[in-house]
């Protein structure tokens, strides 16, 4: 296959097509052969049996319906063709590379859950991410449903990760093993890595998942998001005027997450919450808090006690409200779509240059991707940066940055390339010269 080529007919849009491109992304390439050179990519395990695909730099996949016969081949193909992007389907096939997918003959299939910042809408983005409109070019910090100066809703967004988006990704991953691990009871083939860019991916690849059915991968997703919850089904039914569930100590799944989100409320003390969550007034939510040990001690046992002449109502809006809040957020389509392919664990991220590296499970909580998955080093390079916030990468902090001429270890200056946001300084021209 003729990589370079590739590199060359389909640059980053975002430059265009001026000299400099090539220079920018031979750069770039350079790092990443130098990374693969000196790197054995021991992922993904039965490598014979999954299609891979590529991404050229801007175009996360470019090709794919690859095979490769052993992970020695797979990484001679990294060495020589130095792919921005590498992916790997979750699935197995009989002949991976044949086309179209179901000549691929599927044998059986990990899952694989996805979690990314950009769909928790962490409060920091406000900090770090930028927006233009697409319709009249009004652009600003932070993130907009709507322009503030047209009121179009056509929104280019520019998003950044940061550590606490990371952290926050982590909570849902903490959240997520505890649910495979006790309510579906998979333990076994457990793997996690960061994504390479905003958030994290895990692998169930246990032979007791590989073999489910279409059908049985929605239900887990199901769960593991709580789409279509019903109460009553879930064993929260009224009768005689009060609402009333299965005891908390033999209630397991959902019942018992519901119970337990509300056992947090009561304890939390928050009555303009609780007012919120049960659509009541701060002097009902206030006697409710008031009485929480007598109220939980009866919710315990099964029995949702009166708080006002409309409890049935009261409990039914709260227990709605906690569980709103207990559904992950789990990329659906990635889980899904059987064909979707995924990057491959300790491969390089071609919009960051950070490696999707693997996690030992008890070492996920002080892991920070924003310095274990650095692979490049420190020599200095002079970049022209157009726009970035202020950014923690490496152990320091760079920027903010705006249209200015900036020197950055390498690692910094891999970052700020691979996200479009910078050009090497020998390549920048600037625009009074572009015009000319
Ligand atoms: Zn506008
Ligand atoms: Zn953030």
């Amino acid at each position: 296959m003729v990589f370079g080529l590739f590199l060359k007919l389909f640059p980053h849009p975002w430059y265009g097509f001026g000299d400099h491109v090539v220079s920018d992304l031979d750069f770039l390439t350079e790092r990443f052969r130098s990374f693969y050179q000196k790197t054995n990519v021991s992922e993904p395990p039965g490598v014979e049996f999954r299609e891979f695909g590529y991404g050229i730099f801007g175009k996360k996949i470019s090709g794919r319906h690859l095979n490769f016969v052993s992970l020695a081949e797979f990484n001679s193909f990294l060495r020589s063709q130095v792919p921005f992007y590498v992916s790997y389907s979750p699935a197995f096939y009989q002949y991976p590379a044949n086309r179209p997918m179901a000549a691929k003959e599927l044998l059986h299939s990990d899952i694989v859950y996805e979690f990314d910042a950009d769909d928790l809408k962490t409060p920091c983005a406000q900090e770090h991410d930028f927006w233009e409109c697409k319709s009249c070019h009004a652009a600003g910090r932070g993130v907009v449903e709507a322009c503030s100066s047209c009121g179009g809703s056509s929104i280019a967004a520019d998003q950044w990760v940061c550590e606490n988006c990371l952290e926050t990704v982590k909570k849902q991953v903490f959240r997520l093993v505890d649910v495979i691990e006790n309510d579906f009871g998979f333990s076994d083939g457990l793997d996690f890595n960061f994504s390479g860019s905003k958030g994290f991916h895990i692998h169930l690849r246990g032979k007791s998942v590989q073999g489910l059915s279409a059908k049985a991968r929605v239900e887990l997703l199901d769960f593991v998001t709580g789409t279509n919850l019903d109460l009553q089904s879930l064993g929260f039914s009224e009768s005689n005027n009060a609402l009333r569930c299965t005891p908390f100590r033999s209630s397991h799944g959902w019942s018992k997450k519901i119970l337990e989100a509300l056992h947090e409320l009561l304890e939390s003390g928050d009555a303009s919450r609780l007012a919120v969550a049960g659509s009541v007034s701060i002097r009902t939510a206030n006697k409710v808090i008031e009485d929480k040990t007598a109220v939980w001690e009866s919710v315990q046992k099964g029995l949702f006690p009166t708080v006002s002449s409309k409890s049935v109502v009261f409990w039914k809006n709260v227990l709605e409200f906690v569980s709103s809040d207990l559904g992950l957020s789990v990329d659906r389509q990635t889980s899904m779509d059987q064909y979707k392919i995924i990057r491959v664990p300790e491969t390089l991220h071609g919009s960051t240059g950070l490696l999707a590296k693997k996690i030992i499970f008890n070492s996920l909580s002080s892991f920070n991707a924003l310095e274990e998955s650095v692979v490049f080093g420190n020599d200095p390079v002079k970049l022209f940066v157009s726009r970035a916030p202020k950014i923690r990468i490496g152990g320091e902090s760079f920027g903010p940055f705006e249209n200015q001429e900036t020197e950055l270890p390498e690692f910094a200056a891999v970052f700020l390339l691979c996200h479009g946001a910078a050009t090497l300084a020998e390549n920048h021209v600037p625009l009074k010269e572009a015009l000319r």
